[in-house]
């Protein structure tokens, strides 16, 4: 079978670089370790750091002593400042991108703007970026909701970095329409976007498509959306072993995508099975 993977599937940069520092304080760090939530939501990558000794919790106070490691897609400040309170040796693993919108929202804080955030309100990235804005920031997930939103004549507005192009620049247009003075930092990262873009791409020039992925990881289902919509044949697994209830007749050429969050060493069992089909 002909088997094609997608240019920049798996690990983007902020997520490689979370996982090689969470494995260096695993091998290094003498006392009990932590991660606030998953590191990322790929569940065997988690189970293997769990194997080296990693706890998971929800909470910091849960947190007596010890080091933390802090996820790719950041903390609240309340959180960093619980952690310094109680001593605690921090790993910190937030993307470069995320601390980027964090410091966006904080200046704009401080220079007295309304703050708008284009993003999902539930999601632990866009809550860190609303902890920098001391309660004075609003999530907007889409222009439908903003209709809903009071503005000032002076807003400043981040997005979260996964955020669609599409609904961040209906958003601002929105914005600009209602309010007199707009200052925009566009902090969407284009690691999702070409994932997408080529994802959906090849499983157009396919007759099937694999997409690699945690079934808790939100880029993977959205991967997977996106190439069923393309084709209709897409099947979303998490490891090799899956694929051996997966139909293949009549399929001469075959795609492989993966989420953000997995890593290599699922991705390639994965393509050796289709090889050899
Ligand atoms: S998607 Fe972008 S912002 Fe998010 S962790 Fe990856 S590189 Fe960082």
């Amino acid at each position: 079978m002909d088997v094609t993977i997608a240019r920049h599937a798996g690990f983007c940069f902020g997520v490689q670089r979370a996982i090689d520092m969470a494995f260096k304080a695993l091998d290094e760090t003498k006392g009990p370790i932590f991660s606030l939530g998953p590191i990322i939501h790929n569940p065997q990558v988690v189970g293997k750091m769990q194997e080296m000794g990693l706890k998971v919790v929800s909470d910091i106070r849960e947190i007596g002593v010890g080091t933390v490691i802090f996820r790719s897609h950041g903390v609240n400040a309340e959180e960093r400042d619980e952690a310094a309170k109680r001593n605690l040796t921090v790993v910190d693993a937030t993307c470069p991108f995320v601390e980027k919108a964090h410091e966006y929202a904080r200046k704009l804080d401080t220079e007295g703007y309304q703050i708008i955030v284009v993003g999902d309100p539930n999601h632990p990235e866009v809550l860190s970026i609303l902890s920098y804005t001391r309660g004075r920031g609003v999530a907007v997930p889409s222009l439908e909701i903003l209709e809903g939103v009071t503005l000032s004549q002076r807003v400043g507005v981040v997005s979260q970095t996964t955020q669609s192009f599409e609904t961040f620049q209906s958003v601002i247009t929105e914005i600009i329409r209602r309010s007199r003075q707009v200052l925009i930092f566009n902090t969407i990262c284009d690691a999702t976007k070409i994932r997408q873009e080529e994802s959906i791409r090849l499983a157009g020039e396919s007759d099937c498509m694999v997409v690699i992925g945690g079934r808790n990881s939100a880029n993977t289902r959205r991967l997977t959306e996106l190439c069923s919509q393309v084709q209709p044949r897409t099947y979303h697994i998490e490891t090799v072993d899956e694929l051996k209830e997966k139909s293949f007749e009549g399929v001469e050429k075959v795609g492989v995508t993966a989420g953000a969050s997995t890593p290599q060493w699922l991705i390639e069992p994965v393509v050796g099975y289709l090889k050899n089909l």
